[in-house]
């Protein structure tokens, strides 16, 4: 009987026990003797490589395809080094003894023991064995965590991988030409040169990451807003400490560079809106806002009809020469004694209070429309057209009230519109943004009067300045 045993060999390379002997081949090589001492035979070896045994997210192909194999009856008894080189947790061991119970699979031996997993005492012996291999593991990365925190709590580096770009290995002494590198990225990211033009200087040249990589907007950002260049030590969770290194820039730089570097509208703005006048433009036939998109390589602001656009779909104007007419207006606006005077600090109150007490009545006249509608009092075309026009104005209001808030963007340039217009050009596109919205509420684009007419027609163009 014993003879015809076909055996699940497993092994499995880990660090937990490095210098202990337990090279996979020492292993394998123990389990196959006591195989042989047995008489019976091995059907197949298993062998995972997980670097570190406790870290339970990592998935062990062998063993799955081993278990995979018990389960199909192809296998009647595990050999095993060790009970920790099987499972890493005391749950991983139960579902292995599942799967044996329902396969008729009872025996499991190791090198240094044996466990007829059909009786309570092996079971229970597996067990105990498992517990213990599992608290060890947890000791020693519970003291692992806690040296590295030591270390961070005394603003010493982290050690061990990679180097970080700007240190030598000791990660402590400045890498000259490196920090060299950080420091101009960081004084030109700081005079407002945009991440995607530091990564061309970057590669242009020829300055790699310490991995060797071409630098992307993504690794520079991480690198320019990473707390270690000012001399700061950062651990998660645990409060900043003063760095044991001398910083590479200066530490107010390094708060500004985070600022600008992480500011979550530059970030979701870059990809979501890429127009100017996003927003802003209103149909001057049916009221919607206009959608802007490339057609034909030219950009166009359109008034559009589909599943997503209850547009009339007859507007339609070339989104530079739009752009080029609002930003001249914005920047006479910000010279006239009237703009002066209605951006003027202090006039913020009243108008945010007048806002909100329209949108509030408008959303009350909302309700009762619905009701009214529901009542039968009026018919759909009737309420969805009065809803829609509602609707259109509710968006006006809460674009006033963003532009109120947001107001602070044009501040700098009240009265000094010539100076805006020198600087407008190397502006990034949400500096812009900001500052039309702050005195724009929206733009209004009317049909065409003189069909195929070239350049703007002024008279098209209806602004409603903030007021
Ligand atoms: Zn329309």
């Amino acid at each position: 009987m014993a003879t015809r045993r076909s055996v699940a060999i497993y092994a499995r390379i880990s660090q937990d026990r490095g210098g202990e002997g337990l090279g996979v081949d020492r292993q394998l090589q123990d389990c196959r003797e006591k195989t042989a001492r047995l008489g019976w035979t091995v059907a197949d070896e298993y062998v995972d490589n997980d670097i570190s045994a406790y870290d339970r997210r990592k998935k062990r192909p062998a063993y799955e395809r081993m278990l995979a194999d018990i389960a199909a009856g192809e296998r009647d008894a595990v050999v095993v080094y060790h009970i920790d080189r099987l499972h890493r947790a005391p749950i991983e061991l139960e579902r292995f003894v599942d799967v044996c119970s329902i396969a008729g699979v009872k025996d499991l031996k190791t090198v240094s023991g044996d466990y007829d997993l059909g009786t309570g005492d092996g079971l229970l012996h597996a067990r105990l064995l498992g517990i213990v291999a599992a608290a060890e593991g947890d000791a020693k990365s519970r003291r692992g965590k806690r040296k590295m925190r030591e270390k961070a709590e005394n603003g010493q580096p982290h050690g061990g991988g990679m180097r970080p770009f700007g240190f030598e290995k000791d990660q402590i002494t400045h890498h000259p030409e490196e920090a060299a590198v950080i420091r101009e990225a960081a004084s030109r990211a700081l005079a407002g040169e945009s991440l995607t033009s530091l990564v061309r200087w970057l590669d242009e040249a020829d300055v790699r990451t310490v991995t060797g990589r071409p630098w992307a907007t993504t690794t520079l950002r991480q690198l320019l807003t990473n707390p270690r260049n000012w001399g700061v030590r950062t651990y998660k969770g645990a409060e900043p400490v003063k760095a044991v290194w001398e910083p590479i820039i200066d530490p107010a730089d390094g708060a500004r560079l985070r600022s600008v570097l992480l500011d979550p509208s530059r970030r979701t703005n870059r990809t979501a809106r890429r127009y100017l006048l996003s927003g802003l433009g209103r149909c001057g036939r049916c009221g919607e806002v206009l959608v802007s998109h490339p057609k034909r390589g030219v950009r166009k602001y359109e008034c559009r009809t589909s599943a997503n656009h209850k547009g009339c779909g007859k507007i339609s104007i070339t989104a530079e020469l739009l752009e080029e007419w609002v930003v001249e207006a914005v920047l006479h606006a910000l010279d006239s004694p009237a703009m002066a005077q209605s951006l003027a600090p202090g006039s913020d109150d009243t108008e945010t209070e007048r806002i909100r007490a329209e949108v509030t009545r408008l959303r009350q006249r909302q309700e009762e429309l619905a009701e009214m509608y529901a009542d039968g009092e009026i018919d759909r075309a009737g309420w969805s057209t009065a809803r829609n026009r509602m609707q259109n104005r509710v968006r006006d209001l809460d674009s006033a009230l963003a532009g109120l808030t947001r107001r602070h963007a044009a501040d700098p340039y009240l009265g000094k519109g010539e100076e805006l217009r020198q600087q407008w050009e190397q502006m990034n596109l949400d500096r812009q943004v900001a500052i039309v919205k702050s005195v724009l509420n929206h733009v209004t684009v009317l049909p065409a009067t003189v069909p195929g007419r070239h350049g703007l027609d002024p008279a098209r163009v209806q602004p409603d300045w903030r007021r």
